[in-house]
């Protein structure tokens, strides 16, 4: 049964899987007429966008945010991104500066150096790395705001060398007009800021338009439709990952405390959609985190969108043992991992696939969410099997600069003439013989 819950709940959280709410449902068929899938949705606007420009984007920011906007109020200007720093809580940017700090010493540590080798005489053998010229990030703004994500990404960017920052957040209240969101681009000196979200904007980050010069990669979460937008524009631009919505699993046994695990629970599912699972071998954790659950949920203030998420994408599962715990967590391969028991460090050990770890009951994911130093920007929807968060790493090119000697090209000739010869590629293997 257990195995069972957990691919179902992980086919409705794939990236093809549809997370949108009968309120997303009724929003799109408002706007295109008829009841499009969500991959229809993006495609059509993407389309758009790419062929129209500019009226397209402010056509979508109208139909799907309620946004009038023009085209040069697209634009935030200096001077609001100025007076929201002004005006915020002394201790916020306090906290933002410590953040800062903080994100910035572990991307520091972690970033690729360039590397060369000299493996024979005369020859020498570089991978090196370039920071990317300029970047988009999306930041979301639909449900909640997240001045969190700013320093998720841009700080990394910022440490890999990155120029040029554009972010994008929706014309809303939790987006482009939340001044702890706009007070913190100004803090850590992003002062290219756009009011436009969703699907669209990713895609004039792509392609360009009057308003936004078009970026090399687009990065940051976001819900289903920015996520399939940024698969879709994937080879006009790089992209991070498939972040679209948050899921945890929580792996737990006897020594985690049922209020802890509940409110790790409703973290997640706070972010409304977000998934919420606890999987255990002590029975009557199940029992007490359910009392835990309902007990807190009623003190919460988004307990509807929370409860709404719950339902649709939380689960409580009783598994035989450790070994079944970590077999089925490796399966489902969930963004964030929180290992609640004596000795987590035995069960990461058996755990190959998670985006992110957080190891003991003093470590709740919201340390990660906020402030630790690993970015929160971390692949969803199982996409953890083969894809990373995001990191300084993320911003940097990598290409190989290659150096012979005339005898180390002597050397190694003969074997460069045989294979170019063999595939038939002659003047490929006359232009190595032509030296010798
Ligand atoms: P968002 O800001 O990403 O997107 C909102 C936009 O989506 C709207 O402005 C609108 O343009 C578009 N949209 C909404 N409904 C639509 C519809 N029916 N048709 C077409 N377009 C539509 O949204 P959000 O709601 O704030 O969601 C943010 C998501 O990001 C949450 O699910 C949260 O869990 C997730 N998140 C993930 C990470 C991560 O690293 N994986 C980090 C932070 C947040």
């Amino acid at each position: 049964g257990s195995a069972e819950i957990l691919r179902q709940l992980r086919e409705k959280l794939s990236p093809s899987g549809d997370v949108v709410s009968p309120r997303g449902r009724a929003l799109t068929e408002q706007v295109f007429g008829k009841p499009l899938t969500p991959v229809e949705v993006v495609q059509t606007i993407c389309h758009d966008v790419q062929t129209e420009g500019t009226p397209a984007l402010l056509r979508y920011l109208r139909s799907l945010d309620n946004a009038d906007l023009c085209a040069d109020q697209l634009r935030v200007p200096a001077d609001d991104l100025a007076q929201a720093h002004a005006g915020a809580d002394p201790e916020l940017i306090g906290s933002i500066r410590r953040i800062r700090d903080n994100v910035a010493e572990f991307q520091t540590a972690i970033l690729h150096q360039d590397v060369t080798i000299e493996p024979k005489p005369g020859v020498r053998l570089t991978q090196r790395y370039v920071p990317l010229r300029r970047i988009g990030v999306c930041v979301p703004g639909g449900a909640a705001a997240y001045p969190s994500t700013v320093l998720m990404t841009v700080v990394p960017a910022q440490i890999a060398g990155v120029k040029e920052i554009a972010v994008v957040a929706p014309p809303t209240t939790f987006g482009a007009y939340n001044t702890d969101m706009l007070a913190t681009c100004h803090e850590l000196g992003v002062t290219e800021v756009y009011r436009m979200g969703g699907a669209q904007a990713v895609a004039a980050l792509a392609y360009g338009c009057d308003c936004v010069p078009a970026v090399d990669k687009i990065v940051g979460p976001g819900n289903l439709f920015v996520a399939l937008a940024k698969k879709l524009v994937f080879g006009t631009v790089d992209i991070d990952s498939f972040a679209g919505p948050s899921e945890v699993i929580i792996v737990a046994d006897a020594t985690a405390r049922a209020d802890f695990i509940a409110a790790d629970l409703l973290a997640q599912a706070e972010h409304s959609p977000g998934s919420a699972i606890l999987i255990t071998w002590e029975e009557s954790l199940i029992d007490s985190v359910y009392q835990e659950l309902v007990k807190q949920v009623a003190r919460l203030e988004r307990n509807d969108l929370t409860l709404e998420s719950l339902e649709a994408f939380g689960a409580l599962i009783l598994v035989r043992d450790e070994q079944q715990a970590c077999a089925l967590t490796d399966e489902f391969a969930p963004e964030h991992l929180h290992i609640e028991t004596a000795n987590p460090r035995d069960q990461i050990a058996k755990i190959r696939n998670s985006g992110a770890a957080f190891l003991g009951h003093h470590t709740p994911v919201a340390l990660g969410d906020y402030a630790a130093g690993p970015s929160h920007v971390l692949p969803t929807g199982g996409t953890c099997t083969w894809a990373a968060g995001l990191s300084s790493n993320s911003f940097l090119r990598s290409g190989s600069v290659t150096e012979f000697d005339e005898p180390a090209l002597q050397e190694i000739a003969p074997d460069v003439e045989r294979l170019a010869e063999k595939e038939g590629l002659t003047a490929h293997a006359r232009s190595v013989s032509i030296r010798r």
